[in-house]
């Protein structure tokens, strides 16, 4: 059954997910004249637990382009005041290895750090909150003999629509529907946050007004101001899965400072004196998923951000990627509209411009894997593997995916950056 003529009705569009990527995707959606649009969220309110983000050029140039930047204020952020982006340093020394500037950046670019909730309102803000359905969760999607698709909600409500955009996360039921072998499990690393105060950060001297990761062999620590009196605290660390617990367990549990800090007792006594400070820790078990061979099903579901690439928080971008895949969704069903075409062909478009990148994002994770194998495989001490660590994972070779320009796909041109 082909999929609709994009100019024989209007376009009737459900946004599953009210993250990052489901507001972009109603901001962009809602510039289509020819769309009509909801986006159904689980959750009772939009809003944003989590800690902190970052915010790169591409993700920059895609807030300016949804007029979402003007509302991110410079007291909402932290910009480090040398404009390198991120300094690496030995976590048992403290030794700065690698600090990266970042020429050629227009300044209303450069990398910023912020507390997610700032994010998500910036976007909110540009969206017309009256077609957004709170505590609505997507249960099942069918696709009828139309071709349409019918969703089902656990309140009992139910719809038909053209075209189902699965923002629903890195658990998608949406993907579940649509890619029934697909699955995410734990990766084996566990994210541990806090949120602290400046005031609180400032007992402890010395600590780098910098996004400072401190490496270790198989953990590291993640220190930041995020702006508005608030300074960030992460680890990553590797987690067995006793019990099968982890794979409960997905974002934002509550957990112990203990569990926060016990992997860090080789580090330098400075990053002791920060952990020390933490306190309302959470923990996030973070989950992955082969790629998808396509990002679109059945000419009438898409998939964007986590739900179409479970990369688990990997880059650092993930909010980023889930605004240049609605960027990109939206500018390929006008193409399609424009040419006259239906809308399995706008898909189309849009699954050649995405599948590609993240084939080469996780092309870069297969090269982090092997840096790890290596490491663990290679009898190093904690200043040999940290040095393998950082030469290997943070040099400039991945930038590339920091500077992706969405624009040209709004000429329907696949044309866009990859590895040099
Ligand atoms: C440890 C860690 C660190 C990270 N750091 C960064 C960073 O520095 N910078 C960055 O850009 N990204 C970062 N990320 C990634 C970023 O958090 C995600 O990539 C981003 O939030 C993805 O947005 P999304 O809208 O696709 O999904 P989500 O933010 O997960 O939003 C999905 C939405 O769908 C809703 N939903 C789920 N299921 C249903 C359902 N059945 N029915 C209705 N609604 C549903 C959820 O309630 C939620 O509101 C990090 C991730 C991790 C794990």
């Amino acid at each position: 059954m082909p999929s609709q003529n994009l100019r024989e009705s209007r376009l009737k569009v459900a946004i599953i997910g009210a993250g990052p990527a489901g507001l972009g995707a109603a901001i962009e959606f809602n510039k289509l004249p020819f769309v009509d649009w909801t986006v159904y969220e689980k959750a009772s309110a939009v809003r944003e637990i989590g800690a902190g983000l970052s915010i790169q050029s591409n993700t920059w140039r895609l807030l300016e382009s949804m007029g979402a930047a003007k509302n991110l204020k410079p007291k909402d952020f932290f910009r480090p005041a040398d404009n390198h982006s991120v300094q690496h340093r030995n976590g048992r020394t403290g030794e700065l290895l690698v600090s990266h500037g970042q020429p050629g950046t227009p300044e209303s670019q450069l990398h910023a750090r912020a507390h997610r909730a700032k994010l998500q309102n910036a976007l909110l803000k540009e969206v017309d909150t009256k077609h957004i359905s709170l505590s609505k969760r997507l249960i099942k999607v069918t696709r009828q003999a139309s071709g349409r698709q019918l969703i089902e909600f656990q309140d009992g409500f139910k719809d038909e629509v053209d075209l189902v955009v699965g923002a629903d996360g890195v658990r998608s039921v949406v993907r579940s529907f649509a890619f029934p072998d697909h699955r995410v499990s734990y990766t084996g690393r566990t994210s541990y946050r806090t949120l602290i105060t400046s005031e609180e950060v400032a007992r402890v001297p010395d600590v780098p007004n910098a996004v400072t990761f401190w490496q270790g062999p198989s953990q590291w620590l993640y220190t930041c101001p995020l702006g508005d009196g608030l300074f960030e605290i992460t680890t990553m660390v590797n987690e067995p899965n006793e019990g099968g617990e982890k794979e409960k367990v997905s974002w934002g549990q509550d957990a112990t400072v203990e569990q926060m800090t016990r992997h860090f007792k080789d580090f330098a006594p400075i990053t002791k004196d920060i952990l020390a400070l933490s306190k309302d820790v959470k923990q996030y078990a973070l989950f992955a998923g082969p790629r998808l061979e396509s990002v679109v099903a059945n000419g009438s579901v898409a998939l964007v951000g986590d739900a179409s690439h479970p990369l688990s928080g990997a880059f650092g971008n993930g909010a980023g990627f889930a605004l240049e895949d609605v960027y990109a969704l939206a500018a390929s069903i006008s193409w399609a509209y424009e040419r006259d075409l239906n809308l399995s062909e706008g898909l189309n478009l849009f699954d050649q411009v995405r599948s590609p990148h993240y084939a080469k994002l996780y092309g870069i994770l297969d090269e982090f894997g092997k840096t790890d194998a290596y490491v663990r495989a290679s009898n190093f001490d904690f200043d040999g593997a940290v040095k393998v660590l950082i030469e290997q994972t943070w040099s400039q070779r991945h930038h590339w995916l920091y500077d992706y320009d969405a624009s040209p796909l709004s000429n329907g041109s696949t044309n866009v950056p990859g590895p040099r």
